[in-house]
């Protein structure tokens, strides 16, 4: 079984005024849309995960506070929200660090639906889709991530993490 992932699509960083809001994320939200509704059409599970932080997260040592549990800023984007609303094979996975397999049910998730395969898509490139990748390929699941569907603030950091996805990961880049 193939599924979607779709990594951190909240307010905080890809809507204008979010706190690490950052423009090229813009680029991604169209495709990801499109990709949301092939995978309702075709039935297929959809996870999305979302950073969902204590105020007193020693993340925010390094990251100004951001994604904090239940904030209006932590919320996915409003058009992926709408999309995905009613969608029965949607799987919300809320995390407090990069990896969505950290401290999370997303492990159970893909052995009670037998998805094997994914797609992954979202934000930050060299953050916490690179580390959700990473968990991916070392349980052996196939992993392909849409490079028109991902984004960083650093180009030069999102370029190496595609390099590393593909070349020490083994992960498709398409
Ligand atoms: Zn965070």
């Amino acid at each position: 079984m193939k599924s979607l992932v779709i990594v951190d699509m909240q307010r905080d960083f890809v809507d204008k005024g979010g706190v690490l809001y950052f423009p090229k994320a813009e680029d991604i939200k169209d495709n990801i849309i499109k990709k949301i509704e092939e995978y309702e059409k075709m039935e297929l599970p959809i996870i999305t995960t979302q950073d969902w932080h204590d105020m007193e997260d020693r993340e925010f040592k390094k990251f100004p506070p951001h994604c904090i549990k239940g904030s209006y800023g932590a919320r996915l984007t409003s058009r992926i929200e709408d999309v995905l609303k009613d969608y029965n094979s949607h799987f919300s996975i809320k995390k407090k660090r990069f990896s969505a397999f950290f401290e999370t049910s997303l492990e159970d998730i893909l052995k009670e639906a037998g998805i094997n395969e994914v797609e992954v898509c979202g934000v930050i490139t060299h953050i916490c889709v690179l580390y959700t990748v990473e968990g991916f390929r070392n349980r052996d699941i196939q992993t392909s991530v849409l490079e028109q569907g991902v984004a960083s603030f650093d180009k030069a950091a999102h370029e190496c993490a595609l390099k590393f996805m593909k070349e020490v990961l083994g992960a498709q880049i398409v």
